[in-house]
């Protein structure tokens, strides 16, 4: 079975593995507690991954992922922002600053 998704922060390994059981891609957790360290992973190596179950899925995974994380960002991206020529606080949807109407972008 190949691996498909690792990270040392546990909770995203399980955000991933929730997304492919959302999509009914079959996989599973390895190394999860420690006790999936096997033989030839050191310590340093026993963080959670997410192993496919059929490499045939992984195109259709990977895809998940890529839209995932992109959206991920864009939430990310979702705050607001304070507008760098009158310092007022506006709100992520605006473009313009509500006060001054300076561009976003001129901003960031
Ligand atoms: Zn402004």
């Amino acid at each position: 079975m190949p691996v498909f998704y690792y990270d040392a922060q546990v909770f995203k390994v399980y955000q991933v593995k929730q997304l492919l059981d959302d999509a009914q891609i079959p996989s599973v957790i390895k190394n999860d507690f420690a006790q999936g360290a096997i033989g030839e992973l050191s310590p340093l190596d026993s963080a959670p991954e997410v192993w496919l179950v059929d490499e045939s899925w992984r195109a259709r995974a990977t895809q998940l992922l890529t839209d995932f994380l992109h959206n991920q960002r864009d939430l990310a991206e979702g705050h607001d922002w304070q507008c760098g020529q009158c310092q007022e606080t506006n709100e992520a949807s605006f473009g313009l600053c509500w006060s001054c109407q300076r561009p976003r972008e001129l901003i960031d």
